[in-house]
């Protein structure tokens, strides 16, 4: 096959941002260092340049969900700093450990112990104090499967710390109790939120993973994070359309005068979602370009008509602070950045 042609979309990805993000997390993480959350290819930003980033500014932690992702972060950092938050189902994915070398989190007894009869070692121990999601349950800590376990770090997850409520020290008060159970060397509790709610929260290890990537859900981390991912699209067409005169799909914006109009090459395809296309203005040189009708699966259509000089093939800036743009779409900040595609180029600022 001949090689692809430059895309149409381009996501540029600030690596000094990310570096400068997980800095300040880990600052503000007090004694305790911040790992971080590299799970579904880097929230989207793309682990190939997230990872290193994170490396270099010193990050020594790296947490993925899924087995199918190791292969990604280990071309970047050794495999004792890589941890697997699903942990192993069976045989193979115990295989799969041993063989590469990264270190599960052991979630349920039933995991504790397909951990122990593929050889043991050392792992990770996920106890789950009130999210009910992944985790051993607090009554299962002192069964024989997991207090034989060789653990490194044991954890926990909140539920709620992007919220100032009593279920925060609940589950504080039960990872306590965990802790006094469970033997371990190192503990970690909070995410990107909850190193918000102060150091007492961060333990040995902190897990931030969307505030690296430019998302604030609490009041300590605003004016602290950088925008990380800034898209930007190529225009496709220009046109000019008179009076009266519809645009896209069900014609939902009518011209209300003679107007010149540009066709954009991203859409819902590509994490601009409709609910994003009211009121959303792309820039051109700094130049408003707002968004006009319905988003389409490949297309967006702006006003051009005060901007004589684009043309086809220009790039225009597509905005994306993740805090504002959720409070505008009532969209998380998360699914803002895990639902972007994979048709940009992604690059270096
Ligand atoms: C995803 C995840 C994190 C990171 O959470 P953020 O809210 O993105 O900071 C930390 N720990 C666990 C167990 C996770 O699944």
């Amino acid at each position: 096959m001949a090689d692809l042609p430059p895309a149409s979309l381009r996501l540029k990805i600030d690596r000094d941002a990310i570096a400068h993000n997980w800095q300040t997390l880990d600052r503000l993480s007090g004694a305790a260092s911040a790992g971080a959350a590299v799970k579904a290819d880097a929230y989207g930003v793309g682990v190939d340049y997230a990872v290193p980033a994170l490396r270099d500014a010193g990050a020594r932690a790296f947490f993925v969900a899924h087995w199918s992702e190791v292969p990604a972060v280990l071309k970047h950092v050794p495999a004792e700093q890589v941890a697997v938050l699903h942990g192993p189902a069976n045989a193979a994915d115990a295989a799969f450990a041993r063989a590469t070398g990264v270190l599960p989190v052991i979630n349920s007894i039933a995991q504790a112990r397909v951990w122990t009869e593929s050889g043991g070692g050392l792992c990770h121990v996920m106890v789950d104090t009130g999210i009910n999601r992944l985790g051993l349950s607090m009554g299962d800590i002192g069964d024989p499967a997991v207090q034989s376990l060789e653990v490194d770090v044991l954890l926990s997850h909140l539920a709620s710390a992007d919220e100032d409520i009593a279920s925060n020290r609940k589950q504080f008060d039960r990872f306590e109790t965990a802790i006094e159970a469970v033997p371990h060397r190192r503990t970690s509790l909070a995410n990107s939120a909850g190193i918000g709610l102060g150091t007492e929260y961060a333990f040995d290890l902190t897990r931030p993973g969307l505030s690296l990537y430019g998302g604030v859900q609490r009041e300590e981390l605003v004016g602290e994070i950088r925008q990380v991912v800034f898209p930007q699209a190529a225009i496709l067409q220009t046109r000019r359309i008179e009076a009266g005169e519809g645009v896209g799909y069900n014609a939902q914006f009518v011209a209300p005068c003679d107007m010149r109009i540009a066709v954009v090459s991203l859409g819902y395809a590509d994490g601009f979602l409709r609910m994003l296309g009211p009121d959303a203005v792309f820039r051109f040189d700094g130049k408003e370009l707002p968004v006009l009708g319905k988003v389409s699966m490949d297309m967006i259509v702006v006003d051009a008509s005060e901007v004589e000089d684009l043309r086809e093939g220009d790039w225009v800036d597509i905005p994306l602070s993740l805090p504002e743009t959720a409070r505008r779409s009532g969209l998380s900040q998360y699914e803002i950045l895990t639902t972007l595609g994979s048709r940009y180029d992604r690059g270096l600022v």
